[in-house]
């Protein structure tokens, strides 16, 4: 990926965990890397095709001394956050925060935090079979739509499927949805619980009926398996009506432990397993 790079930009600021820094301030240097793509402006040699570096600059001056923090860490968090809210072309950012002039009772050069954060692709199944199906899945699209740290980028069609797991109850809805989000896996899983919540979601059985059911499948090339989290998610391999609305929208997209395509997968489960979708729309 192409960069716009930008080295110790001056920001006289307040942040600190001392009073004195608080009201009297001290001169910060912050640095970042844009990874971003400069090919169309770079070839157009057109100024809006690209992240104009004066304006990035302007920004983080503006952010850093309007906004008053006790950390290093807090400032650069929230300055990167707000870098990628506020510039649709960068996808990534790395961002080094010094404070030459901070209070520690020894000679020094300076001191530093550096963070990377960025948009990460991640993919989401949704199942539903209590009540309007059709309602809760489009309320779980305009959920994730209406919250600034993800981007909705495509939703499969939704697939009427038989049960799974061997409970006996009414068919399903399924789909697929692909976003770019700002949240850690964690978050994205809270914040995904809270949707599933707010659509009456009751925790009873696993593989039992709900209202509504979000599972993060992919996470950016991303491998966990934590009591909270596994990901890509344990099952999704098994599963013909997680792969088909996902290979709606993803086919190419490769499973970091199996080192198959979507569509690989897809067509493994139809070859050998049995038999869940029952339609698509
Ligand atoms: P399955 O995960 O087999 O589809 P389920 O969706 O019915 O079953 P839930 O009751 O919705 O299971 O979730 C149980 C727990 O699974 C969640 O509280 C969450 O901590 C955990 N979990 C682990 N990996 C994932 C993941 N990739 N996406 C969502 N939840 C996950
Ligand atoms: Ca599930
Ligand atoms: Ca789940």
């Amino acid at each position: 990926m192409d960069q716009i790079i930008v080295e110790d930009l001056q920001v006289y600021a307040y942040h600190g965990v001392y009073q004195q820094e608080n009201e009297k301030g001290q001169n910060f240097y912050v640095s970042v890397i844009l990874d971003t793509d400069t090919r169309a402006a770079g070839m157009e040699d057109d100024l809006g095709l690209s992240t104009n570096y004066g304006v990035v600059c302007r920004f983080l001056h503006s952010f850093l001394t309007e906004h008053t923090y006790k950390l290093i860490e807090t400032a650069a968090e929230k300055a990167a956050e707000a870098l990628l809210l506020q510039f649709p072309h960068v996808r990534q950012v790395t961002m080094e925060l010094k404070k030459p002039e901070a209070p520690i009772p020894f000679p020094f050069g300076s001191v530093s935090v550096r963070i990377t954060r960025g948009w990460r692709r991640v993919y989401i199944a949704c199942g539903s079979n209590i009540g309007d199906r059709r309602v809760h899945l489009n309320n779980a699209v305009d959920a994730l739509l209406s919250d600034k740290k993800c981007r909705v980028l495509r939703v499969s069609d939704w697939v009427e499927t038989t049960p799974y797991g061997g409970v006996e109850q009414a068919d399903f809805l399924n789909g697929a949805l692909s976003i770019e989000t700002l949240y850690t896996p964690e978050e994205l899983l809270e914040m995904l619980q809270a949707v599933e919540k707010k659509e009456a979601r009751e925790r009873k059985e696993r593989w039992g009926p709900r209202t509504l059911d979000l599972d993060i499948l992919l996470y950016e090339g991303s491998v966990r398996d934590t009591k909270l989290l596994t990901i890509p998610h344990r099952d999704m391999k098994n599963r013909d009506f997680v792969l088909k609305p996902l290979a709606q929208i993803a086919p190419y997209e490769i499973h970091p432990i199996l080192g198959k395509s979507i569509l690989e997968l897809l067509e493994a489960v139809e070859a050998e397993g049995e038999k869940h979708i029952l339609s698509e729309d």
